[in-house]
């Protein structure tokens, strides 16, 4: 149990990655509140987990993101309701694949406002909290395509390589109070939307990955847990690549 008593509050915590990262929490002690974008889709993740295993401690909130007031005021009832907030981990995303030509700006400025605004909004409330308490854990989901880019939907990568500068950033900014700060970058993972590519285009993915498959969730959510655990405590700063060395 790496993680018991501590709280966390995992945003996208309803599917793919955020689901997995919210379950492995849970398994190693940790009271999770996750954050998903509506109440049906909060409320679905919770019943599920608690299906798994009714000793769960999880609830599901659903603040707007991308209003930093919601933001504000959900990690404040979190802090309120369980005392403190170890552990915050910025997972929500959206991705893009719109060529320049096509790109609507309006759609650009919604990858960055949940990519990159609500990672700073959330930062932002929970770190009093932390630094009142003596410290805590801020992990970000970065991805791959924040190391090389990506020859499509620029917002997204342009949003990636902004959450790897918060990262950097704020963990120098943060060590003083006692707070990490680091990012993780899966590279393709086996979420919905790879799950449903044809075959072929996933044999072609394979192709592309030293390790020879895609990632899970769970290979995403094992990184989050040792970053948010002990076993890091002299690691901040740091964008871990869990890409089965695709990067490259
Ligand atoms: P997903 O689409 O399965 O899940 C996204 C999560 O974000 C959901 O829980 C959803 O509720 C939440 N979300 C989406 N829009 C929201 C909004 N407007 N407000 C609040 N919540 C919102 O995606 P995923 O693949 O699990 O991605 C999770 C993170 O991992 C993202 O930051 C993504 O950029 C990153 N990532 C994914 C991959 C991949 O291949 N799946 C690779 C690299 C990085």
């Amino acid at each position: 149990m790496e993680l018991k008593n501590k709280v966390a509050v995992v945003t996208g915590g309803t599917r793919g990655i955020g689901y997995a990262i919210v379950k492995a929490y849970l398994n190693e002690g940790a009271k999770v509140v996750l954050f998903g974008s509506r109440k049906e889709s909060a409320e679905k993740a919770v019943a599920e987990l608690k299906k798994e295993n009714a000793g769960y401690e999880v609830e599901g909130m659903y603040p707007n993101l991308t209003t930093y007031a919601e933001v504000e005021n959900a990690i404040n009832s979190v802090a309120k309701k369980y005392g403190k907030i170890d552990i915050l981990v910025n997972n929500a995303g959206v991705s893009a694949r719109e060529s320049i030509y096509e790109y609507n700006p309006d759609d650009f400025d919604n990858v960055i406002k949940l990519n990159v605004n609500a990672v700073f909004y959330a930062t932002k409330a929970v770190a009093p909290i932390m630094k009142a308490n003596g410290g805590g854990v801020i992990i970000n989901t970065s991805s791959m395509v924040s190391i090389y880019g990506q020859a499509a939907g620029c917002a997204y990568p342009a949003s990636k390589f902004a959450v790897n500068g918060l990262t950097k950033s704020l963990a120098r900014e943060l060590a003083a109070d006692g707070i990490r700060v680091n990012a993780v970058a899966p590279g393709v993972t086996d979420t919905d939307m790879v799950a449903n590519l044809p075959e072929p285009m996933r044999e072609g993915i394979k192709k592309t990955i030293p390790l020879g498959r895609i990632g899970t969730p769970e290979d995403v959510a094992n990184a989050f847990v040792y970053l948010a655990s002990e076993k890091a405590s002299y690691v901040t700063g740091e964008i871990l690549s869990v890409d089965g060395c695709a990067r490259t």
